[in-house]
C-alpha cells in the first residue's frame, strides 16, 4: 500500500480491516467490476488490488473510451484521412489504435492532415481558421465528452459553418453494463459505477440495471479512499443480500445528473445501437447525430471505401473488456505489445487495462 496517497492512512487501514470483516461474512467468492478506465488507472497506480481480501475479486471492465472504439472506426477514420480536402481534428490517444492495417499515426507520416486537438471547439476554430478544407472531428467516448461534441455542432450551427462535421461513434454506459451482467459466464456482482459519466447521467441511471438484475451498484470517485469506500459499500449490499444503488461520490455526483448537459445531448443526438470492440453489438448504446444536424455528420457527408475490419491476430482486448482475461493472459503482453508498439487498443490509451498493467503491474 502506497502510504502517501491516503490523506489519513489511519482511515485506509480501518477500510482494510472492515473489508476482511465483510468478506468473512460473505456467502461465496464475489466479483466487483470497475467500469470506469480512470477507476482502473486509480487502482493500478496504488495497489488497491492488493489489499483486498481474498473472496473479493476485481476486474475491470468496457470504461476506457479508446478501447471500446471498433476497429470499424479506426478504418473509416482512416479512408476520410486519406481523402483529398479533409483535415482529421482528434484527441491523441486515437492516432495510435492500430485500425485493420494503419494507424491513423501512420497516415499522418505518410502525409495526411491530421491535428491533435484538446477540445471539440478547437475542431470549430479550425474550421473557421481553414475554409478551404473540411474539418471531421471524431468524437468518441461517454456522456462526460458528448456534451462538449454536441456543444461544438450547435456552435458550428450558430456560424453557419459548411466545414466541419463530426464522425460520430458516441457511446453511453449504462447498456454496456446489463449486457455483461447477463453474462452467466462472467457473474458480475457489483459495480463500482464510473464517476464522471454519473454527472453527466446521475445515480438514477443505474436503478433499471440493479432492479432488472439484482446486482449491486456504487458510483465511486476517484481517490484511493473513495475507492476503497466504495467496494466497502457493495461488500455491506452483498452481505446484507440487498442489491440496490447508492452514492459514495456525492459531492459531485446527484441523483438526477446534470440535466443541461443530458438537454444538450438530446437536442443533437439520437440513441442508436452501436459497436463495441470486444462487446460486439449493444441495442440502444450509443448516439447517433439527429436529421436536423445532418449537415454536421461526416458519415452523411463523405461517402468513402472502407476496408473489411480486421481484428489483430492474437489480442484478447475484447476478453479484457469484458473482464473474462487480465493482461498478462494474453500471450502478447509485453512481448509484441508494448506501450510503445501497441497491437490492441488496451495498450494505447493511458486509462487502457494492458496499459495500466504494463506501467504499474499489480
Ligand atoms: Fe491486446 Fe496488447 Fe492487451 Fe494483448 S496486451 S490484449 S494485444 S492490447
Amino acid at each position: 500500500m502506497d502510504q502517501n496517497v491516503f490523506r489519513d492512512p489511519q482511515i485506509a487501514r480501518q477500510f482494510i480491516k472492515r473489508l476482511q470483516q465483510q468478506a468473512e461474512q460473505l456467502p461465496r467468492r464475489v466479483t466487483l467490476m470497475e467500469v470506469c478506465g480512470t477507476h482502473t488507472m486509480a487502482i493500478h497506480q496504488h495497489g488497491l488490488r492488493s489489499l483486498l481480501p481474498e473472496q473479493v475479486r476485481l476486474v475491470s471492465g468496457p470504461g476506457c473510451p479508446v478501447c471500446v472504439t471498433p476497429v470499424g472506426y479506426i478504418d473509416h477514420a482512416v479512408a476520410l484521412a486519406r481523402s483529398p480536402g479533409i483535415t482529421l481534428a482528434t484527441f491523441g490517444d486515437m492516432v495510435r489504435v492500430p485500425g485493420s492495417t494503419t494507424s491513423l499515426l501512420e497516415e499522418k507520416a505518410r502525409g495526411a492532415d491530421i491535428r491533435i486537438v484538446y477540445s471539440p471547439l478547437d475542431a470549430v476554430k479550425l474550421a473557421q481558421n481553414n475554409p478551404e478544407r473540411q474539418i471531421v472531428f471524431l468524437g468518441i467516448g461517454f456522456e462526460t465528452t458528448t456534451p462538449t461534441v454536441a456543444g461544438a455542432i450547435v456552435q458550428a450551427q450558430t456560424l453557419d459553418l459548411p466545414n466541419f462535421s463530426v464522425l460520430c461513434a458516441h457511446k453511453t454506459m449504462p447498456e454496456p453494463m446489463s449486457a455483461l451482467t447477463a453474462d452467466k459466464e462472467l457473474q458480475v456482482d457489483g459495480y463500482l459505477c464510473p464517476a464522471n459519466v454519473s454527472t453527466i447521467i446521475g445515480v438514477d441511471a443505474y436503478r433499471p440495471l440493479a432492479e432488472q438484475y439484482g446486482v449491486c451498484c456504487v458510483v465511486t470517485g476517484f481517490e484511493p479512499l473513495d475507492i476503497l469506500q466504495g467496494i466497502s459499500m457493495l461488500l455491506e449490499q452483498l452481505c446484507t443480500a440487498a442489491c440496490t444503488v447508492e452514492n459514495q461520490y456525492s459531492r459531485y455526483v446527484k441523483e438526477q445528473g446534470n440535466t443541461k448537459a443530458q438537454a444538450l445531448i438530446a437536442k443533437v443526438f439520437s440513441p442508436c445501437d452501436s459497436q463495441w470492440r470486444g462487446l460486439g453489438l449493444i441495442p440502444g448504446s450509443g448516439l447517433e447525430i439527429r436529421a436536423e444536424f445532418h449537415n454536421y455528420d461526416a458519415a452523411q457527408k463523405f461517402s468513402v471505401e472502407i476496408e473489411p475490419a480486421r481484428e489483430a491476430k492474437g489480442c484478447c482486448c475484447g476478453e479484457i473488456l469484458k473482464g473474462k482475461l487480465g493482461p498478462r493472459q494474453c500471450p502478447l503482453f509485453g512481448t509484441r505489445c508494448t506501450p510503445e508498439n501497441p497491437v490492441g487498443a488496451c495498450m494505447v490509451s493511458s486509462e487502457g487495462t494492458c496499459a495500466a498493467e504494463y506501467r504499474y503491474g499489480c
